[in-house]
């Protein structure tokens, strides 16, 4: 059966990669009806915190990606932090010990650096070169009673080949040094060759094991059948996969989802500017825009179409369409993604969003009412952050009908621009013949209109674009009857709050 985790590290917020890696595990177990399990792994004691966890575990509860097994939930492969796992990571470096395929190594740090220092000379490859993989029972003995302090040391085969399937990259048969080459090559751009892996510690003097040894202990006894993950990991899945061997587990098969790059196409995830899911929350987008984004960075479903609601991304995902190259992050196009779910959510939920918004923006004194319903209405097409709302009722609003009409020092500014509609239109206003209009809404305004473009002999766009610049301020904008309707409102006490003025 298909078992699948999102395993981050407690060390920060939940960053846009690692909720795409969790997003597509999740897609994965639910299309597949397996398991989502989420472990923490918080080995490294010193930058992990409990904050931490609990943020990453917001941040993905917000995103809708609920889990199976895991944190807060409970299972029956539990614990679920690797902190609370020490026990079961010390059995399996016993049993590999007893196997031989781990032997305890006694140099000291001062020895390990001078090791390095001397391969460095000789430009060897910095690998473990000391004694202790073949020291005999009796050496061993004798730095046990002196006390000496060991870790756990891995013996690398020094020849094989390892099978990795990966379902994104295809399935290779790639031998040990050819992978490491390839990793390196991506990775830290050095060469290697099957020498320079080197014996690797899985456990420390202290008792602590590491990372490696954990995680695969873990996707073990946790009966994981599928790792995905990202690329980045490629390195450490060739450490993971000799100890599996080695504990003769059977080996789940991994996929590796290529980088989310930057616009500029570097990989440094820190250059694009945000990066936090938490951030993106913060700045008002919806759960569903940031989830639909998340899957087409790297995933799409054949076809032209780009909108899914996360039901829609279960029906339609497959690992096996996940592209193999990086994919660009593009704020731009997140921001219209998000609109796209915005006006797709019901009409009294995008109003009481925006109505809510608007109230805490400090802009209307009200979060709900005819106006707000009708501003959105009017609105919503402008606005693809719930964010942006502000700016665009604060643009519809900053040309007030009363302040310019009736303000004495605007009157010349106006007679000039359109002289002959706009002398009639500042007559109309002051004989209170457009306020009583507009009072009556829509249809009073209506019939205004009708009877002033007979006085002045306009119909069509000669006489509503000399209106709508005259009483809006501006040559375009959303439906005029609406929009004047709705500034006219916003005049009247109650509407509009005092300090946005
Ligand atoms: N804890 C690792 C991380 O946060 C993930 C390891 C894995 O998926 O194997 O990057």
């Amino acid at each position: 059966s298909v078992r699948v985790r999102f395993a981050p590290s407690p060390t920060g917020n939940l960053h846009v990669g690692g909720a795409r890696t969790a997003l597509f595990n999740y897609l994965f177990a639910r299309s597949k009806g397996g398991k989502f399990v989420l472990r923490i792994e918080d080995t490294d004691l010193e930058r992990s915190t409990r904050e931490s966890e609990a943020a990453v575990l917001q941040d993905l509860q917000w995103l809708g990606l609920d889990w199976d097994e895991g944190p807060g939930v409970g299972g029956d492969f539990g614990p679920y932090r690797q902190s609370e796992r020490n026990a079961l990571y010390k059995q399996y470096a016993e049993k590999l010990l007893e196997s031989g395929q781990v032997y305890r190594c006694f140099c000291s740090s001062e020895e390990l650096v001078k090791m390095k220092e001397i391969a460095k000379l000789k430009q060897l490859p910095p690998v473990y070169t000391g004694k202790w993989a073949t020291a005999s029972d009796a050496e061993v003995e004798q730095e046990l009673e002196k006390g000496t302090p060991f870790t756990y040391r891995f013996r690398v085969p020094k020849e094989g080949s390892l099978k990795i399937n990966d379902l994104i990259r295809g399935e290779k048969g790639l031998s040990i040094d050819v992978l490491l080459l390839r990793m390196c090559d991506s990775v830290l751009k050095v060469s290697w060759n099957l020498d320079t892996l080197g014996d690797f510690v899985v456990m420390r003097s202290n008792g602590q094991p590491v990372y490696n040894f954990c995680v695969t202990v873990d996707d073990a006894t946790m009966a994981i059948s599928h790792v995905i993950r990202a690329e980045e990991h490629l390195p450490n899945t060739l450490r993971q996969a000799l100890i599996y061997k080695a504990l003769e587990f059977s080996m789940p098969q991994f996929a590796h989802v290529s980088l989310i790059l930057a616009p500029d196409r570097s990989d440094s995830s820190s250059n694009f500017c945000v990066t936090l899911i938490k951030q993106y929350r913060e700045m008002g987008f919806l759960p569903q825009g940031m989830v639909n984004y998340l899957a087409l960075l790297g995933w799409g479903d054949g076809t032209e179409n780009e909108f899914f609601t996360l039901e829609q991304l279960v029906e339609k995902f497959s690992i096996e369409r996940v592209n193999k190259s990086g994919a660009i992050f593009d704020s731009t196009k997140l921001r219209w993604m998000n609109g796209l779910h915005l006006k797709a959510l019901p009409s009294e939920k995008l109003t009481k969003l925006v109505g809510e918004q608007w109230k805490s923006a400090g802009i209307l004194t009200e979060s709900e009412g005819s106006f707000v319903d009708e501003a959105v209405e009017l609105l919503k097409d402008g606005i693809d952050v719930v964010t942006d709302s502000d700016n665009v009722l604060l643009n519809l609003l900053s040309y007030p009908l009363h302040a310019t009409l009736a303000s004495p020092e605007a009157k010349p500014a106006v007679e000039d621009k359109l002289h002959e509609v706009a002398a009639s239109l500042v007559a109309a206003y002051d004989s209170g013949e457009i306020p009583s209009a507009l009072a009556e809404g829509q249809s009073g305004w209506q019939k205004w209109v009708k009877a002033f473009g007979k006085s002045t002999k306009r119909k069509g766009k000669s006489l509503f674009m000399p209106l709508r610049v005259l009483l809006t301020g501006k040559l375009h904008g959303p439906e005029m009857a609406t929009s004047i309707v709705l500034i006219h409102k916003a005049g009247s006490p109650g509407i509009v709050a005092p300090q946005a003025g």
